[in-house]
Parts: structure tokens; C-alpha cells; sequence
């Protein structure tokens, strides 16, 4: 059946809740042979990255400039934890302001993308021995839209959000990563948005960076170059300078998200190399 008649045929109407590209991926996806898109750790640090110009963000947009269009963005934010694993599957995501002390005009800041049914339930789908509940509540948070409000601006790819089940272990997190790894064949961007040093009780105004965040940045970005992945997902044995990067797990958790689904082929390239505020680290990195 050529496309013009299964249109035709009403078989169509199953797939009402598919936006176009999703209805294209449905009919032809499958048999297309498609690069296997980017993934990328951003470290996303403050919520006013979203719309104040600096040196982060502009490197932001040059690398959305730079990307393949996905044909969807699998975001896994350091702001969504939940109890057991959750994928936003809803049509029209909603911008969440999960942050409060910032100006008005953050808070009106919107990311109207559209959200991604048809990839949400490739997730599930992809994770049968894991269950992940499918989530219409949601939406997108900050650790989602602050950075793409910068690199793809105009808010028309298909986007949603995978949770940090809080009770997970970091293996376990690592290995529901690898199962994602096959929608980048499908044209979906991985974007892992956290810090991988994050110590928001340790921030120092004068900006000079502390040596422990300095020692476990290096040590972070000598093992992804290496290839040593076990030892970031077994990052407590990392000694003190990881204790004190990692008060807690959730802004460090994406970037095992984005090791997880890591190709023999891909290039890695850094940027962002800047320990911020003297406590975040704003190291990004891309695979692909
Ligand atoms: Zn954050």
C-alpha cells in the first residue's frame, strides 16, 4: 500500500494523536536507514542560562546549530525524579518553572515543543523488564527547557522526558541507558541535562573554583576518554573529591544516561570546560 492510499484507507485513525513526523516515522521509519543522531551531557547550571547571554549558552546554540534535526529529543533532567520510571507522553508538554528567586521574566519564559506519544511509547516498549509508566502530568522542566531554549529555539521538535527513578541504583540507571540506545538510529537526540560537579552548598561568589570540584572534573573527563565508564557508574568509590562533587546523585545521574548509550563509531568532543560559581561544573560533552 503506497502512502496516498493507506491515507485513503482510514487506518489513519489509530495514529490521531501522532504529530507529522511521528506519522512519517509510523509508515517509513522502519525501513529507513538513518545516522545514528548525537547525544549530548550538558551541565545546565543556573535557570537564567535559559535567556541571559554568556559564554555557555552561545556555545549551546552553536552546537544546536551544528546537529542533525532529530526527529525527537529524549531529555533525562536532573529535575525529574520520581519512584520508579516514568516517560512524559502527552501531545502538548507544559514549561515547568521549577525554581523560585529568579525574575519575571524567567517565569514567563515558554517552550511550547511539542511532546512525542509515538517515541514515549518506544521507550516502554524498549524496556519491558524495567516497567516505566507512561506520564501525562508532567511536562518540561528547567533542566530541559533552559538549555533548549538556546539550541533549538524554535521549539518545533518533538520532545519529552525520561525520569530518575530515586530509588534505582547507579548500574541500574546505567542500564536503562543502554536500552535507549537504539532510538538514536531513529533519529532521536539523547540530551542528558545536569552537572557533573554540583555542590550548590559550596558555591563561592568570587567565582575561584575549589580544588576537590577542579580534581573530580579532570578525573571525570580523563575516564570518559578512556573509555573507563564502570568507574563513573561506581562514582563513590571515586574517593572525597567525588563526595564532595556529588552531594547528591541527581544532577550527576544524566550524565550515565548519555555513557549508556555511547557508539564504538562516535567522536567526543568537550565544551563548556568552566567550573562555575566555584562549585558547578559546566562541562558538556557530545557523542556523535
Ligand atoms: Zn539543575
Amino acid at each position: 500500500m503506497n502512502r496516498k492510499s493507506f491515507l485513503k484507507s482510514g487506518l489513519i485513525l489509530p495514529f490521531i494523536d501522532m504529530n507529522v513526523s511521528e506519522f512519517e516515522e509510523y509508515v517509513v521509519g522502519s525501513h529507513k536507514a538513518t545516522e545514528l543522531m548525537p547525544a549530548l551531557f550538558i551541565g545546565h547550571g543556573s535557570p537564567m542560562n535559559a535567556i541571559i547571554p554568556n559564554e555557555f549558552n552561545k556555545n549551546w546554540r552553536a552546537m544546536g546549530d551544528k546537529l542533525p534535526k532529530p526527529k525527537a529529543i529524549l531529555c533525562i533532567s536532573a529535575h525529574w525524579e520520581t519512584r520508579g520510571t516514568k516517560v512524559t507522553a502527552m501531545p502538548k508538554p507544559k514549561t515547568i518553572h521549577d525554581f523560585g528567586g529568579f525574575p519575571q521574566k524567567l517565569f514567563d519564559t515558554q517552550y511550547p515543543a511539542p511532546g512525542s506519544p509515538y517515541f514515549a511509547q518506544q521507550v516502554i516498549d524498549l524496556m519491558k523488564e524495567v516497567h516505566v509508566e507512561k506520564d501525562l502530568e508532567w511536562g518540561l522542566d528547567h533542566g530541559s527547557w533552559s538549555v533548549l531554549n538556546q539550541m533549538f529555539p524554535k521549539a518545533d521538535i518533538p520532545t519529552f522526558q525520561l525520569s530518575l527513578d530515586y530509588l534505582a541504583k547507579p548500574e541500574d540507571h546505567f542500564k536503562i541507558a543502554m536500552k535507549l540506545k537504539s532510538l538514536r538510529s531513529k533519529g532521536v537526540l539523547i540530551l542528558g541535562s545536569g552537572n557533573i560537579v554540583h555542590n550548590l552548598g559550596r558555591m563561592d561568589s568570587s567565582n575561584k573554583p575549589h580544588d576537590w570540584a577542579l580534581s573530580f572534573d579532570a578525573l571525570v573527563k580523563e575516564r570518559i576518554e578512556s573509555g573507563n565508564f564502570a568507574s563513573l557508574v561506581g562514582y563513590r568509590g571515586l574517593g572525597a573529591s567525588a563526595t564532595m562533587s556529588i552531594p547528591t546523585a541527581e544532577h550527576y545521574l544524566p550524565l550515565l544516561y548519555v555513557l549508556g548509550v555511547k557508539d564504538k563509531s562516535d567522536n567526543l568532543q568537550f565544551f563548556n570546560e568552566t567550573i562555575d560559581l566555584g562549585s558547578i561544573s559546566m562541562r558538556s560533552l557530545y557523542f556523535g
